[in-house]
């Protein structure tokens, strides 16, 4: 029996095992793994790793903050970016304007994504206190739209009071669905901001000042709480500091369903950072804000021992002179920062050669649970009848990091200069090359949108 395409020799790493073994592709899935297969087209993955496509479960492409704000990657700039280090899956959002119905805001985001992305995506849907006289068409939204996740902010202009939380955890529980929370209180934060803003402490080093990971740590707590009170599975967004990571396992130890996922900034920069006067300081406000290094060592663990089980990027990136427009007011610095085409290889780099988990544990945090969490049902792993999305990675190639050569659409990362070992030289998805040896083989339009269902 002969394939379309056969990945040869490769180590083939999955969450469970490491083993040798050739992948047989039909058409767009895959059908066979084993010894000896032949193909019409042959890759020879001899000497690589052999993983499931990358699957980035929280970026923020084209965000439209307001006021001529968007968020320097689009679709297409932002998938192709992802295809080239290796991930073939992202999820973004919709973010309903208070006059638009859900399946209006819906559509218009289909609308800008679809013929761009060049990688398959599905999409979180954002309910903030307006919507929350919507909550009743959640089974529709479901239905004709196949979104199961929804966002819940804490903060920001999104911001949910308890008792809507509370609403919005029902709803979501009474259609089977996720909800994935930025957890930090609020009227804390408002209050220090104003409160420094007042006495002229404005520079960009007041930023992490104004957002205490004890604060953090109680948002979570509530949200955690609340959740166990409804009776729901929650998801915790971006999770820099020791106050959650404890709360998160706590939650888990007492069986309750809770998630907790971390992202590349807070595993490898520090709120040093924000030290640096002028725009250097600048750059790297996000929130939560970055921690210390004793939180980075918590956060490796966590992700080590299953307190956290999975890494995003919260990919948002904004240029220097986008940033430059908060130099003087460290609250108007629109925050975010890239990570969604190094994600994968920073973590083979610094968590697997590091030594701080296992390849299998790589592609588990990487790929496996944020498909299976997030209903991607045919996504992030390797076996038989699942996309033929995968990556040849070549564990020794260097790759010093540079906007000279990174495809992300900004002018600067948080990374410059850091030195990996390890990057991916093949990105399949559904069987099709997007990328290889450097060279872009996709084009805009090519990813699908993932109708999920519970
Ligand atoms: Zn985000």
């Amino acid at each position: 029996m002969t394939y379309d395409l056969v990945i040869q020799n490769g180590t083939i790493i999955t969450a469970e095992a490491t083993y040798q073994a050739d992948i047989g592709i039909r058409g767009e899935r895959i059908a066979a793994i084993g010894e000896g297969l032949s193909g019409a087209r042959v890759i020879d993955a001899a000497g690589r790793l052999v993983t499931p496509g990358a699957v980035d479960v929280h970026v923020h492409l084209s965000l439209n903050l307001g006021g001529g704000l968007v968020s320097s990657d689009d679709w297409f700039t932002g998938t192709r970016a992802a295809a080239f280090g290796g991930t073939t899956t992202i999820i973004d959002f919709v973010h309903p304007e208070a006059d638009e119905t859900l399946m209006q805001a819906y559509e218009q985001r289909r609308a800008e994504a679809d013929p761009q992305t060049v990688i398959d995506y599905a999409l979180h849907m954002a309910l903030g206190p307006a919507q929350i006289p919507q909550l009743g068409l959640l089974p529709a939204v479901q239905k004709a739209a196949g979104i199961t996740t929804y966002k819940l902010y804490m903060a920001y202009g999104y911001c949910l009071k308890d008792g809507e939380l509370l609403q919005a955890l029902e709803a979501i529980r009474d259609v089977g669905g996720l909800p994935v929370v930025h957890a930090e209180n609020w009227d804390v934060i408002t209050t220090l901001v104003n409160r420094r803003r007042e006495a002229g402490l404005t520079e960009p080093r007041w930023f992490p000042r104004c957002r205490p990971a004890l604060l953090e740590g109680e948002a979570a707590e509530r949200l955690i709480t609340l959740a166990e009170w409804v009776g729901l599975p929650v998801h915790i967004f971006h999770i820099g500091c020791r106050e959650v990571v404890e709360r998160v396992a706590a939650a888990r130890a007492r069986g309750l369903p809770v998630y907790g996922e971390t992202c590349p900034q807070y595993l490898l920069l520090t709120e040093a950072a924000y030290e640096t006067p002028g725009i250097q300081g600048a750059l790297p406000v996000c929130a939560p804000p970055l921690r210390t290094e004793a939180d980075q060592q918590v956060l490796w663990k966590a992700l080590a021992n299953d307190h956290l089980q999975l890494v995003t990027t919260d990919h948002c990136p904004f240029t220097m002179a986008q940033k430059a427009r908060g130099l003087d007011d460290f609250s108007r610095i629109p925050g975010g920062v890239p990570s969604i085409e190094a994600r994968f290889a920073l973590l083979y780099t610094f968590g697997v050669r590091a030594g701080h988990f296992s390849p299998e544990r790589w592609v588990d945090i990487c790929c496996t649970t944020p498909a299976r969490l997030h209903h991607l049902s045919r996504k992030g792993q390797i076996a038989v009848g699942f996309d033929a999305d995968l990556v040849i990675f070549d564990p020794e190639k260097p790759a010093r990091l540079s906007t000279d050569w990174l495809h992300e659409n900004v002018d600067w990362t948080p990374y410059d200069g850091l030195d990996l070992r390890g990057w991916p030289v093949v990105t399949l998805q559904r069987g099709a090359v997007l990328a290889q040896d450097g060279q872009f083989y996709g084009q805009a339009g090519q990813g699908r949108y993932l109708a999920r269902s519970v």
